[in-house]
Parts: C-alpha cells; structure tokens; sequence
C-alpha cells in the first residue's frame, strides 16, 4: 500500500489514500471498535448539551467566581477507563464522569470551550475543593457523611460498588474474604482503602495515589488484586481482557457525588437541579450509553438526588 511516492501510479494511489481517509473521518468509524483506544468512548454519540445562555446564579460564590474569571475549573480523574480519561496526545478528557461535568456546565450557561478540566488524585480532592483551585469535582467520588463534613455533594449521579481486580490465572480470590495474607492495591484516600483497612486487617494493603498505579503492580506481579468501585475496575479489564478480570460481587455501596464547596448550598441545588433534568431528557442516559456503558456496565436507573439540608 506504501506505493504513493513511487512512479507513475503514485497520483492515483495517493488519491485512493485521500479518498480512504475521507470515508473514515465521515463515517468517524476508523476502528469503530478498532483503532486505540480500544471500545473507546464514541465521540459521535455523546450528546450535545444545550448550554443554558442566561442562567444567573448570584448566591452561589462559586459560580459567580467562575462567571466573572469566564472559564469553570473542574477537577477530574485523568486514568481512569470510560469515566474520566484524558488522551496524553490531545490532552482531551472523556468518559462518563466529564460527561456529568460538561451536562452541568451547560446547565450553569458554560460553552463547552470554557470548562478546564483539571486532574485530581483520590486524597486530594478535599483540599483542592476548600482552597478554591477548582470550582466542582466529578470523579468518581463517594458521598458519605465523613466527606460532608468538609465538602458537599450534588447527586448521586450513579452508584458503585467495591470490587476486586485480579490476573485472568488466580483462581484463589474470590472476594475480600479470600485477602487474608495477600498484597491488595487501592488509591490512598479512597472509600475502597479505608474499608480493606478495618474490615480486612489481615490483607497486605499498598497505596498509591491512581489505580492506573496499582493495575500496573498487578500486572508485573507485585501485588496480587486491585480494589475499588467495580465501575473502574470493570474498564481496566475491559482495557486488556486477556490479562486481567473483575471477580466475586460488589461488597459495598458508593453513591457517586459531584463535589462543591461545603457551604456553597446555591450550586449544590442548581447542581441537583441539573442532573434531575439531565436524567430526564435522556442526555444522562446517552452520555452512560456512550462511555461507562462500552465497557460492559448496564445501563443503570440513576439513583435518587439527596438533597440535603444546608451545610
Ligand atoms: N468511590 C471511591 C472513593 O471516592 C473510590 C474511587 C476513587 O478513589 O475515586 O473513594
């Protein structure tokens, strides 16, 4: 096929070429489950949100923060398969997650151009939310009554639950029962790690601040499973089928969150707000459909917004 630099026939091959690349790009099915990354998210379905032009929110410091600086800054995860992604070349994000962040910062009448999206680590989250270095999180995070001490949460936009990640030839772990003597990952300052730590105490537990961190251990063989949410784990092994599965059932519920500031009450309800109409016009649905839900995870009914009262 390499031919179009040589001789006579180089025009029409060289146009031939042309014309393949054509097709591919307008059909933007070049490796529709093909080309890396591999059952990726699929650009061509994700939904268009309609930005939300003359929304004010005046009582939420935060969003007026962010209105008159013209651009949200919204933490994320970066290595985590169909939820939050971002492509090391580009530097884009994708994934369920930036899903929820871009449906919200239409709804707060934020062009998709001004959202940055910034990568923050599991232990981090807390901090970067009380200091002001991002105006929401969407990662992956666990609402519970301990976090709400320190940040708030809109949502749940989904529900998780922990797992187990293991090599595709062990066949001596099942579930957290079976951890007693064996070296077990999760990402420091995670719901996943905390409960291994009470509830397993006879499990060798690392940390490390991504799973990304712990896949890599498990594949050169030095740990012997990963935990966390089976929603993540679900990705990695949908990422490389042959080295690695998910094993036994979910051993724990976690409702994921979108985090604000802890007193910013006003985003927090036009938050809630915003998912609630999201999951009813069918964008929550599309955007599931079109990310977390090619690695194998079913379409979920999203469950009910918590609206708590005011911190
Ligand atoms: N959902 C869990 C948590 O918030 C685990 C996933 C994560 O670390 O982001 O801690």
């Amino acid at each position: 096929m390499l031919r179009t630099n040589s001789g006579r026939g180089g025009g029409r091959s060289a146009a031939l070429l042309a014309l393949g690349l054509l097709v591919c790009v307008l059909a933007a099915a070049c490796g529709k489950d093909g080309s890396p990354p591999v059952k990726g998210p699929r650009a061509e379905a994700l939904p268009v949100y309609q930005v939300d032009e003359g929304f004010q929110l005046p009582d939420s410091p935060t969003w007026s923060k962010a209105k008159r600086r013209g651009y949200l800054v919204v933490g994320a995860k970066e290595d985590q398969p169909y939820l939050g992604e971002k492509d090391p070349a580009s530097g884009v994000y994708s994934g369920f997650d930036i899903e929820i962040a871009r449906m919200m910062a239409a709804s707060l009448g934020f062009e998709p151009r001004t959202i940055r999206f910034r990568t923050i680590a599991s232990a981090n989250r807390e901090t970067a939310l009380q200091n002001g270095q991002i105006d929401y999180y969407v990662g992956t995070y666990t609402i519970n009554d301990l976090r709400k001490k320190l940040v708030g949460f809109a949502g749940p936009y989904y529900m998780a639950g922990q797992g187990l990640l293991v090599r595709t030839d062990e066949n001596d772990i099942d579930g957290p029962q079976d951890l007693d003597g064996k070296t077990v990952c999760s990402a420091a300052g995670s719901t996943p790690y905390q409960r291994i730590a009470e509830d397993y105490p006879k499990a060798v537990l690392v940390a490390y601040d991504t799973y990304s961190i712990c896949v890599d251990n498990l594949l050169t063989f030095q740990v012997d499973a990963v935990t966390t949410d089976d929603a993540i784990l679900l990705g990695f092994a949908a990422k490389a089928p042959d080295e690695m599965k998910v094993v036994g059932k979910p051993f724990s519920e976690e409702p994921y969150g979108i985090g604000v500031p802890r007193t910013d009450n006003a985003l927090r309800a036009a938050l809630n707000d915003a998912l609630e109409a999201g999951e009813k016009n069918g964008d929550w649905k599309k955007a599931f459909e079109a990310t977390l839900g090619r690695s194998g995870v079913p379409a979920p009914t999203p469950p009910p917004i918590d609206r708590y009262p005011a911190n």
